[in-house]
């Protein structure tokens, strides 16, 4: 079955989606969008150009669509493209609250059609290389994992910059770091959440956040994004009861996993005087007691997410990104909000 993709708001990541689709062999179609602008854009690139939705629904042969509009429609147009017979992969944040999600996988069971979200970023490298170190059990038991993205553009620009719109940070950068954690405990329940979100340059949504959950017998997690933070810290950093991960950036080119080294070197036998002062704790240890380990290699590919849509379509595969873990993060994205409204942590069973 040729698959045959249409594109609704092609603006910056609808465009991504008319450049990548093609790679896991789709065909990219028709594009609907508000602005005449971005329909020239769409036009010239190949793509017929619609600025009526009913009328882009119809389009001959199409099969399923993207939705890469601002986040407050995502739910309204999923909904009417379900009810025209399409597919959908709607952008991240799928929509901005829990009974939205519902009610959209309500007309997808009702229609029989496909719902998926575009979490892409499962298949980021620096996650999977960070997942299959914590997961082999190469530094012990993880007591602790840091995810951290930080950049310094500071401004948010358009309709990121506004609440109604589902702007700020934690439906941005927020849905993806939380849909990659959760998606390594599974069956392990979040007990509490507690959350600082905080305007850095005076706007009416998040620039800044800090989350910390715990998970029941799971490590503690901690998610900060700051967009206006000027020294970079690591993009991972994992404590575990045997050894400690950090990885610096999306590429992977630095960091690794240190361990200990066991010789006959005591590591800090009597107190040591640093410029901290007295101490044995925090003494530098001597380098022949630890030791450096490189950073697996994983392969990873973003069409996957496209070619397992394609697979669901044909009724070889199941959904990669499923209904039920969407939902999850996005309950927690609620109380994330009530925390930070009510300046409390909030137990919860997520
Ligand atoms: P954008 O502002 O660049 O593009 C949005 C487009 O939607 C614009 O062309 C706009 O004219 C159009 N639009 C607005 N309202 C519309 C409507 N009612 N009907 C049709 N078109 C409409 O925004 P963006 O950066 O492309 O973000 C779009 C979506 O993609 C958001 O949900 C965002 O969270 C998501 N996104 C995901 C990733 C990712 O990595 N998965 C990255 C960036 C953005």
């Amino acid at each position: 079955m040729g698959m045959k993709l249409g594109i609704i708001g092609y603006g910056g990541m609808g465009y991504w989606h008319g450049e990548y689709a093609p790679r896991a062999g789709v065909e990219v179609v028709a594009a609907y969008d508000v602005d005449p602008k971005r329909l020239e854009m769409a036009k010239d690139n190949g793509i017929e150009a619609y600025d009526n939705l009913d009328e882009f629904l119809k389009h001959d042969g199409m099969n399923f669509v993207v939705i890469a509009t601002p986040n407050d429609v995502h739910k309204e147009l999923t909904i009417k493209s379900m009810h025209a017979g399409m597919h959908v992969m709607v952008e991240k944040p799928a929509t901005m609250s829990v009974t939205d999600w519902d009610d959209m996988v309500a007309e997808s069971e009702k229609t029989g059609q496909i719902l998926t979200v575009h979490q892409n970023r499962r298949w980021d490298k620096d996650y999977n290389v960070m997942r299959k170190v914590v997961e082999e059990g190469k530094i012990g038991e993880v007591l602790s994992i840091e995810s951290r993205v930080f950049g310094t553009g500071g401004a948010f620009f358009g309709w990121r910059s506004f609440p109604e719109y589902g702007g700020g940070m934690i439906l941005d950068w927020g849905v993806h770091l939380f849909d990659q954690l959760l998606g390594m405990y599974p069956d392990i329940k979040v007990t509490n959440v507690y959350a600082k979100l905080m305007t850095v340059l005076d706007q009416k949504v998040d620039d800044y956040f800090k989350v910390t959950l715990t998970l029941e017998n799971g490590p503690l997690l901690h998610v900060e994004v700051g967009t206006y933070a000027f020294y970079k810290l690591p993009r991972w950093y994992v404590i575990g009861n045997e050894g400690t991960l950090q990885i610096d950036d999306f590429d992977c080119e630095k960091g690794g996993y240190m361990k200990p080294r066991y010789t006959d070197t005591p590591v800090a036998e009597v107190v040591v005087m640093t410029s901290a002062g007295p101490t044995r704790m925090m003494a530098p240890r001597p380098p022949e007691t630890k030791e450096d380990f490189p950073l697996p290699e994983v392969e990873t590919d973003w069409t996957e997410l496209y070619q397992n849509l394609v697979g669901v379509m044909e009724g070889k595969e199941d959904l990669i990104v499923k209904p039920h873990q969407v939902r999850r993060v996005l309950e927690l994205i609620e109380v994330i909000f009530q925390s930070a409204e009510e300046d409390r942590s909030i137990e919860v069973r997520i």
